[in-house]
């Protein structure tokens, strides 16, 4: 069997999952991705599954011809985001992958990493350029141009081999590709440094914008030196490439504001409480994931909110339930 025939059969037997990932990338073209566990993948195919750690690339791209063939409808698909672009995200890699943060080595650089990590910095989303395509102002050719992380990449023309620059160039719509881009730094879990390793991390399309400041993810991506133009000395600065996250809630950062949730806590406090609550006083816990799972708010900003309500002597705690004064 081929690499292709034998991506395809795994995709067959999976066919729930892949179907849905797909439905969703057709309603919100960029906004899904399939996660794949590699270690079932490995128990179906151990020579395509090393691969995927070994040259991540590699198999990516067999991934998203395969997803494109399988998938691909000319009349429906959404010509800037085609499935051909949707992630397939490995997660449970190998313990010969698995890491913590100061474990990482050179010969490490270029494979797939897992490294549970707590978020210490978190960076906004912004939209980044991963395909340009260039009008060349001098004769008018477009010049696509793959872009890494860092400097724009310009070149030279095809059609009349100026150098492209800022001032030669427009940026076409048309073939230009923009993906959601957020940039993380994190340290390891537990770490009793005072000055812990620290290491950038990349995310890319549908898992931004999903973790805070404290959060414990496990990260699983590339691990890479930085594009040269971002590095000051012959000591290479790396970063995680992340391929995906898992995060122990996967609701979005920041779903409500400090006071509709305090609002919304307040209001579920006072309804459990005349409920039931005046004899053992309300769970935290039931308030936690109640509210979590109403309002999609993750369960560590609940936590915070209803510390900093106990401190502003809106309630008090007692042995894990709330008391209302
Ligand atoms: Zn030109």
């Amino acid at each position: 069997m081929s690499n292709a025939d034998r991506i395809d059969a795994y995709l067959n037997r999976s066919s729930d999952d892949a179907d849905a990932a797909f439905e969703a990338w057709a309603d919100t073209p960029g906004g899904a991705s399939l996660r794949v566990d590699w270690q079932d993948f490995f128990e179906f195919d151990d020579e395509l599954a090393d691969k995927w750690i070994d040259r991540p690339r590699s198999i990516a791209k067999l991934w998203s011809r395969r997803l494109r063939n399988r998938y691909q409808n000319p009349e429906t698909d959404d010509l800037e985001k085609p499935i051909s672009k949707m992630p397939v995200r490995p997660v449970n890699l190998p313990d010969r992958a698995c890491f913590r943060l100061g474990g990482l080595r050179e010969r490490h650089l270029g494979t797939l990493v897992e490294v549970p990590v707590e978020v210490v910095e978190v960076e906004s989303v912004d939209p980044w350029l991963r395909k340009a395509v260039w009008e060349c102002l001098e004769c008018g050719a477009l010049n696509p141009t793959s872009q890494g992380y860092g400097h724009i990449r310009f070149g030279t023309c095809r059609g009349c081999e100026t150098s492209l620059d800022k001032k030669n160039t427009s940026l076409m719509r048309d073939g230009t590709e923009m993906v959601d881009f957020q940039k993380l730094v994190v340290i390891p879990r537990d770490s009793a440094l005072d000055d812990p390793p620290s290491i950038q991390v990349f995310l890319t399309g549908d898992i931004v914008g999903k973790v805070g400041i404290e959060d414990e993810i496990t990260v699983v991506g590339k691990y890479r030196t930085l594009p040269m133009a971002m590095q000051r000395e012959t000591q290479l600065n790396t970063f995680v490439d992340a391929k995906a996250l898992d995060v122990d809630e996967r609701q979005q950062a920041g779903a409500l504001s400090t006071t509709e949730l305090d609002e919304a806590l307040i209001g579920l406090v006072d309804e459990l409480w005349s409920e039931d609550g005046t004899t053992y006083g309300v769970p935290v816990e039931d308030v936690i994931s109640a509210i979590g799972t109403q309002h999609d708010v993750r369960h560590a900003e609940v936590q915070t909110r209803i510390e900093a309500l106990e401190d502003d002597g809106e309630f008090t705690m007692v042995s894990g339930a709330i008391i209302k004064d």
